[in-house]
This record gives C-alpha cells, sequence and structure tokens, in this order.
C-alpha cells in the first residue's frame, strides 16, 4: 500500500498542553479513513496539523510523496488537501454561489474554470443549486454543511479531511451527509474523517483509528473495530 498520506510521530502543544504526543498513521489513495476518540483525544488538532493550520513541534506529515510539515495551509491546499473544519463555518452573510467563489479562490484568475467546477457542485448537490443565491446563514445545519464540503471540494482536493461533518445534526441529517462523503469518494476522492459518532462512521469508513490522549491507542479495519468492545470504552471516555 502505498500512503497519499503519512503521519509520523506528530507532537503538538498549545502552550503546556500536549494535545499530540507522537500520533503516526496513513491513508492510502482512494480509501475513508477516521480517526475516532472521545473529547480533547486531540482530532481536531490531527486535523489541523495535518493541513497546516498548526505548527507541530516534532513530527512529519508527508503527502503524496512530500513533507508537508513545514508548509503554510493555502501552500497545502494547492497540493491537493481540502480541509472542511469544525462547526460549519460558512460566511453567513454571503449567498451560496458566494461561499462557492471564495472556495475556488486559489484559481482565482481562471473565472470560467470556477464556474465551470461550481456548476458540477450544484449537480452533486442539488439543493445548493437550488439554493445558490440564499443567505448562507439562512440555511439548516444540513445544508451548511453540504455548503461546507462543496467549498472544499472547488478546488478538487485529492484528499479531503472532514472535521465532526456529523455533530449537531439531526440522526436522518447525518446519514445524509456520510452518504455524500462516500459518495465523493466513489468519485475518486481520498477522505480523512474526524468523528466522535463511532457507529456511523464505522459503517462508512475502510479502516479506523482509534485516538486517545494524543495517539493512536487502537487501529484497523472499520468492520472489525466495530465489533470491538474496547472502542466502546473509548468512546465512553474509559482507557482502552
Ligand atoms: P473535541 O471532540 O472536543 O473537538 P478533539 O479530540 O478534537 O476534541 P482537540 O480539540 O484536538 O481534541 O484537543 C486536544 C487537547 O488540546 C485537549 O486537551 C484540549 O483541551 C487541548 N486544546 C485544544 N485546543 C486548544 C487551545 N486553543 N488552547 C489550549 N488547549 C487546547
Amino acid at each position: 500500500m502505498t500512503a497519499l498520506l503519512e503521519v509520523s510521530g506528530l507532537v503538538s502543544r498549545y502552550g503546556q498542553v500536549a494535545a499530540l504526543q507522537g500520533l503516526s498513521f496513513e491513508v492510502a489513495e482512494g480509501e475513508i479513513v477516521a480517526l475516532l476518540g472521545s473529547n480533547g483525544a486531540g482530532k481536531t488538532t490531527a486535523l489541523r496539523t495535518v493541513s497546516g493550520l498548526h505548527r507541530a513541534h516534532a513530527g512529519k506529515v508527508v503527502f503524496d510523496g512530500q513533507d508537508v510539515s513545514r508548509l503554510k495551509a493555502h501552500k497545502v491546499v494547492t497540493l491537493g488537501m481540502g480541509h472542511v473544519p469544525e462547526g460549519r463555518r460558512v460566511f453567513p452573510a454571503l449567498t451560496v454561489a458566494e461561499n462557492l467563489l471564495l472556495g475556488g479562490y486559489q484559481r482565482r484568475r481562471d473565472r470560467r474554470a470556477i464556474q465551470a467546477r461550481r456548476e458540477e457542485i450544484y449537480e452533486m448537490f442539488p439543493r445548493l443549486g437550488e439554493r445558490r443565491d440564499q443567505l448562507a446563514g439562512l440555511m439548516s445545519g444540513g445544508e451548511q454543511q453540504m455548503l461546507a464540503i462543496g467549498r472544499a471540494l472547488m478546488h478538487r482536493p485529492r484528499l479531503l479531511a472532514l472535521d465532526e461533518p456529523t455533530m449537531g445534526l439531526a440522526p436522518q441529517t447525518a446519514q445524509r451527509v456520510l452518504q455524500v462523503v462516500r459518495d465523493i469518494r466513489d468519485q475518486g476522492t481520498t477522505i480523512l474523517i474526524v468523528e466522535q459518532n463511532a457507529h456511523q462512521t464505522l459503517r462508512l469508513a475502510d479502516r479506523a483509528y482509534v485516538m486517545e490522549t494524543g495517539r493512536i491507542v487502537l487501529d484497523g479495519p472499520a468492520a472489525e473495530l466495530a465489533q470491538d468492545p474496547r472502542v466502546k470504552a473509548a468512546y465512553l471516555g474509559g482507557s482502552v
């Protein structure tokens, strides 16, 4: 297996708080890989460090054979890594169409390509197409999550990192969002997903890693982990 993303020995701190303590995992092209773990395990920090939004104190992030550990986030984006942050950060006072345009800012000189890509996103998410002129802040939570995902897809990432995309959504809406994630993978984008919702995520993912206090404590095929009683323990905040 040649990894598209290879993370090794990441150490990350906020002042005295050690958020990542030697985190290692990898994602092969075409996979859906989940990082699971309870509150504060370091999942968000892991994604932010991988995508260049947070600087690691030690360790390495290799994307598509290139060491990106020292690169700024906007550079990592141009190399093909998309990131949908926690909490559906859409611009509420801008329309759906404007939000998508901002996702294409890396190719801002190529207006026609951006508009063509936006049409593709509308085909992928018909609801966004119907509501293209609506202010993002007036849409439902599920629609805003679709928009956040659509925006990250504007620059055609090879790997899409999603931070708790189902957080705060009703079960049916969460299910729809996860189905969209599966469709995106089926169309050729590799997925790294961070979730607290273990059961649904393990049905979606090919492989998963369980994090605790900034490192991996368990990993394997998602179907096997779904049967592992230690996964439940991790989710209840117990020790694996
Ligand atoms: P959650 O599910 O709550 O988002 P998480 O698994 O994503 O949790 P992180 O948010 O990465 O975990 O946090 C990992 C550790 O780093 C926690 O101990 C947390 O309190 C700490 N931490 C996170 N962000 C900051 C910050 N800005 N300043 C100080 N400590 C932080």
